[in-house]
């Protein structure tokens, strides 16, 4: 009996994490949403999720994303699963408050490769009644937080943590861990240049790294 109650709560607790904050129709406030996490968590996928979800229910939706990022596709965020929508590549974070359509739900991906006018830019639409999805990582290649992402953090008022597997150990990873010696802090790249790790895995691929460059 007990366990039945337990299984129930845990369930509706498991429901809860997953469901985002939705506009009610009458009174339009913003706020501002983060989605982070390391290389291969999802980051992506879940902002698309997200904004699916409100274009089913009938809201405006916008894309950003830093025009360095130019892996896959021009004008497309695209995650790691194909499933894209359409988003314009900008170069200066700024330029999201000039160029929008006045939608009522704005997505940025790749967050972490903007400037820190970023926040400013955030703070702005969430002030003028927009929802504001903010995907990034949100630590570097050297466990660093990076670029806006701890600021957004901060201010936002939702913020989601997803997590990646570990490929050395498979526990959850946190980490992206950079396999080539590369010391530019902006290099792309997937699978055969960053791996997923969980803090202690990270930690000895660093020191392996650094015996290796001594
Ligand atoms: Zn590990």
């Amino acid at each position: 009996m007990a366990n039945l109650v337990y299984s129930q709560i845990l369930f509706k607790m498991s429901e809860e994490i997953f469901i985002e904050p939705r506009y009610a129709i009458q009174h339009r406030k913003g706020w501002i949403e983060v989605v982070c996490g390391s290389m291969f968590s999802g980051k992506t996928e879940e902002l698309i999720r997200r904004l699916n979800r409100a274009k089913i229910a009938g809201q405006s939706v916008e894309i950003f994303k830093p025009s360095i990022d130019t892996r896959y596709d021009e004008t497309s965020v695209v995650s790691h699963n194909d499933n894209a929508i359409s988003s314009t590549p900008i170069h200066s974070s700024l330029n999201i408050l000039l160029m929008r359509n006045q939608a009522t739900v704005v997505g940025i991906d790749e967050a972490q490769f903007f400037d820190n006018e970023l926040l400013y830019v955030c703070q702005t639409l969430a002030e003028q009644g927009v929802r504001v999805i903010v995907a990034g990582l949100d630590m570097d290649y050297l466990g660093n937080p990076f670029g806006p992402m701890p600021n957004l953090m901060a201010v936002a008022e939702y913020v989601t943590k997803v997590h990646a597997i570990c490929m050395v150990c498979g526990d959850l990873a946190t980490h992206s861990f950079r396999k080539h010696k590369d010391q530019s802090l902006i290099m792309l790249g997937e699978k055969d240049t960053y791996e997923a790790r969980c803090r202690h895995c990270f930690q000895i691929g660093m020191k392996e790294t650094e015996l290796k460059n001594h």
